[in-house]
């Protein structure tokens, strides 16, 4: 590949786009739709091509994105703040799955512009070949599977690809950021979380260590079998922020082979102890271009690439407002020496690698007839009604349910069976 000092930025820029799509990793628009409009999306006021948020289809164009994972974020509702029963009932995975539900009713709707795809050679023939926006889907925090990885399963069967270890709590499976930040140890990956890891391995989904604590990201890098993302995630080195990547981390992603999509949000890229009047870190597009080379720096141009956080955030950096921007973002890239491979790694090479690379060695474990992960998590209460004491045993010895509860259970939880006490 040529480096040719002949050519516009545009000309490069356009040069490079016939190869590869501008992929960013982490767009939470389907939860701005979820909260504001209760996911009805058929109403005569909502026009995806133009609206006020960060991301629409003129937007998408404008920014020439070629490749979106849209977020299928679902908060933590709890009473308990720190999350800490993990046995408490929750309504996450309805919730996620109406996530996934408008997303892809959204791509139906407007399928003149997006394609719905299930694997990274999808993404490419959407997005070379059918000229679309190639669209796919993360999950951010193993509280939406609600501790059982038969939620993983079903997620990746419905389109997901990757699910991010934590959001901002700890679960069975990982201990996240923002808990170390409030004070709580750093556990790490649990044991059960090496068994989500590998059976994430065995099924292709990527894991993501955006939000994890610092010992998880090392506890999953020692035995993950394929490359690890970091969906929107910047340098610590540069922002000291817990949810940002430590250089020795940024060392173990070079190894692993994963990638790092640097996050915009202001707080986890300025460099600057100023704030707005508003209380609010101010950041630049510069700011986001130094996190960019100081992960190229570190993890290698093999490990880079864009996860705005677009719709997720409530303010941005000056000059990169909205996804209009990744283009004057790249040609800032260039300016400072990025050459054309350099570029098309960061722009989606690296992540398309990546999903190629978890696809692979799914396949391989498949074949190699690696057995599902069918073990729950141990702490997990299993309680049925009394009434169900008494069907028929499959085997001696087959029951290992825990609690037979009495009928007064289940008036007590409304006696939702209907059953006469
Ligand atoms: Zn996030």
């Amino acid at each position: 590949m040529t480096n040719s000092t002949e050519q516009t930025p545009e000309e490069r820029l356009n040069r490079l786009l016939v190869d590869t799509p501008i992929t960013d990793t982490h767009n939470d628009f389907p939860y701005v739709v979820r909260i504001q409009l209760h996911n009805e999306i058929q109403g005569p006021d909502f026009d995806f091509h133009k609206l006020n948020t960060h991301t629409d289809i003129n937007k998408l164009k404008k920014g020439r994105l070629g490749l979106q994972f849209f977020s299928c974020y679902i908060e933590v509702k709890s009473n308990d703040p720190y999350y800490q029963d993990f046995n408490l009932t929750s309504t996450v995975v309805r919730d996620t799955l109406e996530q996934i539900d408008v997303t892809k009713r959204l791509m139906q709707e407007y399928s003149e512009d997006f394609e719905f795809v299930n694997s990274s050679k999808e993404a490419l023939s959407a997005y070379r070949t059918n000229k679309k926006i190639a669209v796919t889907l993360g999950v951010e925090g193993m509280h939406q599977v609600d501790t059982s990885l038969a939620v993983i399963r079903q997620y990746y069967d419905l389109g997901v690809r990757y699910i991010t270890l934590t959001h901002n709590c700890d679960n069975p499976f990982a201990t996240a950021a923002s808990s170390v930040t409030g004070g709580l140890p750093d556990k790490g990956l649990s044991e059960y979380g090496v068994r989500g890891v590998l059976e994430m391995n065995r099924i292709g989904m990527m894991v993501d260590l955006s939000h994890v604590s610092y010992k998880t990201m090392l506890d999953v890098l020692d035995v993950t079998k394929a490359p690890v993302i970091f969906s929107h995630s910047s340098a610590y080195a540069l922002t000291p922020h817990e949810r940002n990547v430590r250089d020795d981390v940024l060392l173990r992603v070079k190894e692993n082979r994963g990638v790092v999509q640097v996050n915009f949000f202001p707080a986890f890229i300025t460099q600057t102890k100023e704030e707005d009047a508003n209380g609010r870190s101010i950041a630049t597009i510069d700011d986001a271009v130094d996190h960019i080379f100081h992960v190229a720096s570190v993890a290698g141009w093999e490990c880079v690439g864009f996860g705005s956080d677009f719709d997720g955030i409530q303010y941005v950096p000056e000059g990169l407002e909205d996804v209009t921007k990744y283009p004057d973002l790249i040609y800032k890239c260039m300016a400072r020496g990025a050459t054309d491979e350099q570029i098309q790694g960061l722009i989606g090479g690296n992540l398309l690698r990546v999903w190629n690379a978890n696809e692979e060695v799914s396949k391989q474990m498949k074949l190699a007839k690696t057995p599902v992960v069918e073990k729950e998590w141990d702490g997990r209460k299993w309680t049925f009604s009394s009434y169900s004491k008494g069907l028929g045993n499959l085997y001696p010895g087959a029951d290992q349910t825990e609690t037979y509860k009495s009928n007064e259970w289940v008036a007590e939880t409304g006696n939702p069976f209907g059953l006469k006490k």
